[in-house]
């Protein structure tokens, strides 16, 4: 299967709620090309530089996602271009990219990537965290930043049932806080291997690579 054909089969699937984010990290700009002109537009990278190298060879209206842990030093290599931010994971870096989106004068939308998985390592807010930063005056705080939902990632497992209670309690928090943060359009849950059970849950936008472009 080509991946024009991959992706018009798996956007024949999706509900017309739900975002394909298609993930290009690590395949070459060739194949990102044979996406765009099946109609794709949105691409997400986890590395900035890759990013950055990647971005100049494209059309101008490729909405760029950045997906992966985002470092606070690196914010104003994207800023100039960035379509969304998924990975807000500290208010130090929602300083940094408010200070880099006024220098460009840009306003850029963001997600709070939120702690959902069992595992230690991963990155992101826990609820509470997430809830008391909301509370805050954001908007006077850091005009040039919006952030309109949450991401998150389930554990990596074959427990599906595991998974589908990671997503809908964060699909309950989403739906919480959004009815206070009425600014709040963005769940982003679900990738190649479990984006059916994110859906399932009320995700609005997934994030594939794999299934798509083949194995990395
Ligand atoms: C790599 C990556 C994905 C996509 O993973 P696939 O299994 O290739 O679909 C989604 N989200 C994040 C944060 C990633 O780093």
């Amino acid at each position: 299967m080509s991946i024009q054909q991959n992706l018009l089969e798996l956007k024949s699937t999706l509900p017309s709620s739900v975002t394909l984010v298609v993930v290009s990290k690590t395949f070459p700009v060739e194949d990102i090309r044979e996406a765009y002109n099946a109609g794709q537009r949105d691409f997400g990278e986890n590395r900035v530089q890759e990013m950055t190298e990647k971005q100049p060879l494209l059309p101008e209206d490729v909405r760029w996602h950045q997906i992966g842990h985002l470092q606070t030093n690196k914010v104003k290599y994207i800023a100039p271009f960035v379509y969304l931010i998924h990975s807000v994971d500290s208010e130090k870096l929602i300083k940094e990219i408010n200070k880099q989106a006024i220098k460009v004068q840009r306003t850029i939308s963001v997600l709070l990537q939120i702690h959902i998985a069992e595992e230690e390592q991963k990155f992101g807010f826990d609820f509470s965290e997430a809830e008391e930063l909301l509370k805050e005056d954001l908007v006077s705080q850091f005009p040039n930043i919006r952030i309109i939902g949450l991401m998150g990632m389930a554990t990596f497992t074959d427990d599906s049932s595991r998974v589908r209670k990671e997503f809908s309690g964060l699909h309950d928090f989403y739906q919480k806080l959004k009815a206070k943060n009425p600014q709040f359009t963005t769940l982003s849950m679900g990738m190649s291997g479990d984006y059916h059970l994110a859906i399932q849950e009320g995700s609005t936008m997934i994030r594939v690579g794999s299934k798509i472009f083949g194995r990395r």
